[in-house]
């Protein structure tokens, strides 16, 4: 027999007795968007190297050393996307989107070339959300409400929102400053990691993952001392808005964004269930962003949130997640039952169409057919025999709990069925 092949390390399948949890989680959360008028946008998976290049900014751990980078035929540039905002951005200044304000989302896979771990894979799944053409602090505190509605729409529980304002470009600049001399006065305490951030982005410093950095940070220049009144503004309006949602938020002072394009608003909603990869969602600001990628300069703010660490939230919390299992399988022994059976199942279907109905398929005796009735996970099964179909009846039988097996005639199954399964 032949080497069977696996997969790539970090990319997995999405297999059938997961993919409806999937769906489940996905469809609520379009629901949610819809709900808030959001629309969504489809674009490619693959483009130009130099998009992210440009737009996620040369110093960061994505496009330093994450992205999957590759020539294609005519020995152009190409990356599987690493995130979403960019083509988002690149395609709505490609369209003219934005000479009006736009509230959009995507969804989908993108690709980071990072260690596989829990909660940390080279094929994951995001749902983004961005708005464009408002710079007020009251879009931020929409999409904020939107995310606390998402949680409670899934059932989600503990998830806190983290929130910090990076004010204007040219605010950072002092405090850069600040912070490279006070990095510098600690150099002995730092890793390898933060040596070299010091050097490319002394920001993304405060980005660390390392507890002993996070410790010695403590006691670094706050980045809230240092920001511009308008941006201290914003945010106080964002905190109002939020009070007066009932959001519950703790500020962050030393929160920022791995991607370069940040301004003012940033936010994580973060878990403490699900060990170190505990950022469920993030986002924030990004007012330079349309205009550094060639558009006109255009406010924008958005989030993008993890669909796998969101999953694995809910099956750490939910006892009772969805399921489909089917409803009922058919059973059928003898040549005229067999072929009742098909046109019995259609017929459900037609008067109860979200029942899941299985038929058996294949033929074999009872005691094999009941097995496989069985193995289905379907709390009834539906036995055809030939002299039950002779009568126009059909026995139905529990099969999770002991019961005796009733005969219901044809016309009145939908009936049945729709009282057993509160249809
Ligand atoms: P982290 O700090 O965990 O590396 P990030 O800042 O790189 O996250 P973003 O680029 O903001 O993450 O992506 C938004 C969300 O996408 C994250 O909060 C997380 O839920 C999810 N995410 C990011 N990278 C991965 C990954 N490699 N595997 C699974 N989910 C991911
Ligand atoms: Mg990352």
């Amino acid at each position: 027999m032949a080497e069977s092949l696996q997969a790539i390390r970090g990319m997995n399948d999405i297999l059938p007795h997961q993919s409806y949890l999937w769906q489940h989680v996905e469809s609520g959360i379009r629901s949610v968007l819809e709900a808030y008028g959001y629309r969504e946008i489809r674009v490619p998976i693959v483009e130009k190297t130099e998009l992210f290049k440009r737009s996620i900014g040369e110093v960061t751990d994505i496009v330093e050393k994450e992205m999957y980078t590759f020539e294609d035929r005519n020995g152009d540039s190409l990356t599987l996307r690493p995130e979403g905002t960019a083509g988002c951005v690149r395609a709505c200044i490609q369209h003219g989107l934005l000479n009006q304000v736009q509230r959009l989302w995507y969804a989908g896979p993108m690709f980071r070339h990072e260690r596989p771990q829990k909660g940390r894979y080279r094929q994951f799944h995001q749902f983004g959300v961005e708005v464009f053409g408002l710079e007020g602090p009251d879009i931020d505190a929409e999409l904020l409400m939107l995310c606390a509605r998402l949680w409670r729409r899934l059932g989600l529980q503990q998830v806190s929102l983290q929130i910090n304002s990076l004010g204007t470009a040219a605010a950072r600049v002092d405090f850069r400053a600040a912070l490279v001399e006070f990095l510098r006065a600690h150099r002995g305490r730092l890793d390898a990691d933060s040596l070299r951030r010091l050097e490319s982005n002394p920001l993304r410093v405060l980005d660390s993952k390392n507890p002993d950095i996070q410790a010695l940070l403590a006691d670094a220049p706050r980045l809230s001392d240092y920001i511009d009144d308008q941006s201290r503004e914003h945010f106080q309006h964002l905190c109002d808005h939020l009070d007066a949602a009932g959001i519950d938020y703790s500020v962050n002072p030393r929160l920022v964004r791995g991607l370069d394009y940040y301004g003012r608003t940033v936010f994580e909603w973060v878990t403490d269930q699900l060990g170190a990869q505990g950022t469920v969602c993030a986002g924030g600001r990004y007012d330079a962003l349309v205009e550094y990628l060639g558009g006109k300069a255009t406010s924008a703010v958005g989030f993008a949130l993890g669909l796998e660490r969101l999953i694995a939230l809910l099956e750490q919390q939910q006892t009772q997640l969805p399921s489909d299992t089917p409803h009922l399988y058919i059973v059928a022994l003898g040549e005229h039952a067999q072929r009742a059976s098909l046109g019995l199942a259609e017929q459900l279907r037609e008067a109860l169409p979200r029942l899941r109905i299985l038929t058996h398929c294949g033929g074999g005796s009872f005691k094999s057919q009941f097995k496989k009735a069985d193995r289905s996970g379907a709390p009834y099964a539906l036995v055809l025999g030939d002299e039950e179909v002779a009568r126009g009846e059909a026995g139905l039988k529990p099969l999770r709990e002991h019961g005796e097996q009733h005969n219901v005639a044809f016309a009145a199954l939908p009936q049945r069925l729709a009282e057993l399964f509160n249809y």
